[in-house]
């Protein structure tokens, strides 16, 4: 088996893999980097859709899938996910072409054709395409969100894709039983940083919200509108949050792709009493109502970009009683960022001081370091190792260490390397 890389390590954007399995050309995952203010997007390097004989999405964040109705233009292949990453991948991939119109080389018609030649893989069923054969296992990163398991000629292969090993209030835990493995493709996102343990963190946001709301004022928590939204819904109800929960925007559409597989959550009843005891918002009057009476705000977008979000931060914002609870990743250069360096935000045409008390929580859908390091140390046999999906230090330094504590060897690859295995 051979494997191309077709996205650098050292950044996270545009994954892709090109696995030669006996002439069996399989892609893992396909993604897209997004661009901002003016930079166009950008991609893996470019594969002819003839010459592949499939496409395995790992899960729906557009890093990963933004790229793989590319492949559907004029032409048509296999695409292989379970069966919530296609509805999300669906919901993100049109999310990406309203907001960014003409940025992208294919459009509706070829999201359409993706999901009609769509192959839906539960966890752990056995695929044969060609002279390959592949397994979807659990990431414990996203909803449907799978590390992919892939033998060919006798060897095998382990891509992470993304993972959280220890899942989430919403996810179980991933599923590292993978026995001996040739090659380890490992995400490297936060090799080099510990993060606050779950319930830490839930703790902390509970405390604000009520120390909030104590006060009469109302907690806005921006949140990604895939899991983080409804993970947060679910973390306020366990703790028996005394004031109403509000929730708007995409994280609505996700709710009811949610409800829709309840066998990919870790605990179905859990998620249905949260989601179900809050107050969906479906029309604009009645944003300024709910907000009456002190309350929790959830809505997209997580770093404010977009979204009812910039509505509820206008409106909330420049009150001290309320609070800003950042509970996502603030990429450079968006507002959230902006907004927890300066404590401004741009309103009214202007750059604006907020006046309402603004806190961040770690809320990660990565592995922290020693949760990487423990993975490592759960698989097989004596693999070589490719370190991808993070800053080039924490790709690099994180090969060095697999190698110093494990034995194996291990790098950060350039695009375009190709791997023997
Ligand atoms: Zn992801």
């Amino acid at each position: 088996m051979k494997i191309q890389v077709l996205g650098a390590s050292g950044e996270v954007g545009r994954s892709g893999f090109l696995a030669d399995c006996d002439g069996t050309k399989l892609l893992l995952d396909y993604g897209v980097k997004l661009g901002r203010r003016g930079v166009p997007p950008e991609y893996p390097m470019h594969v002819k859709p003839r010459d592949v004989d499939g496409v395995i999405i790992s899960h729906a964040h557009l890093d990963h899938s933004g790229n793989v109705p590319s492949l559907f233009m004029g032409g048509a292949t296999d695409a292989f996910a379970t069966p919530p990453t296609f509805d999300l991948s669906k919901l993100l991939i049109e999310d990406m072409l309203r907001i960014g119109k003409n940025s992208y080389a294919f459009d509706l018609p070829e999201v359409n054709n993706m999901m009609r030649n769509g192959r839906e893989v539960g966890y752990r069923e056995k695929v044969r395409k060609g002279g390959a054969e592949f397994q979807l296992l659990e990431s414990g990163h996203v909803l449907g969100g799978s590390t992919v398991l892939l033998e060919s000629g006798g060897k095998r292969v382990f891509y992470t894709g993304d993972i959280k090993t220890n899942g989430s209030r919403m996810l179980r835990e991933a599923d590292l039983d993978v026995g001996d493995i040739d090659l380890l493709i490992t995400e490297s996102t936060y090799s080099q940083s510990e993060q606050k343990p779950r319930a830490e963190s839930e703790r902390e946001l509970v405390d604000f919200a009520n120390e909030v709301t104590d006060r009469k004022g109302t907690i806005f928590i921006p949140s990604f509108s895939v899991e983080r939204s409804q993970e947060i819904a679910c973390i306020l109800k366990n703790a028996n949050f005394k004031h109403r929960i509000i929730m708007d925007g995409m994280a609505l559409k996700v709710n009811k792709i949610m409800f829709k597989h309840p066998d990919y959550l870790r605990d179905p009843r859990v998620f249905a009493e949260a989601i179900n005891g809050a107050l969906e918002i479906r029309e604009h009057t009645e944003r300024k109502k709910a907000m009456e009476e002190p309350c929790a705000v959830i809505s997209p977008a997580g770093m404010l970009v977009g979204g009812n979000a910039v509505f509820y931060l206008q409106e909330l914002a420049f009150n001290s009683k309320n609070g800003i609870a950042l509970v996502s990743y603030q990429g450079e250069g968006t507002p959230g960022r902006r907004l927890l360096d300066t404590g401004k935000v741009q309103a009214r045409g202007k750059e604006l001081k907020v006046a309402a008390e603004v806190k961040q929580f770690s809320f990660s859908g990565h592995a922290g370091r020693s949760e990487l390091f423990d993975m490592v140390g759960k698989i097989g046999g004596n693999p070589r190792v490719l370190t991808v999906h993070g800053d080039a230090d924490s790709c690099t330094k994180f090969a060095s260490e697999i190698t110093e504590r494990f034995g194996f060897k291990a790098h950060a690859p350039s695009a375009g390397e190709t791997v023997d295995v």
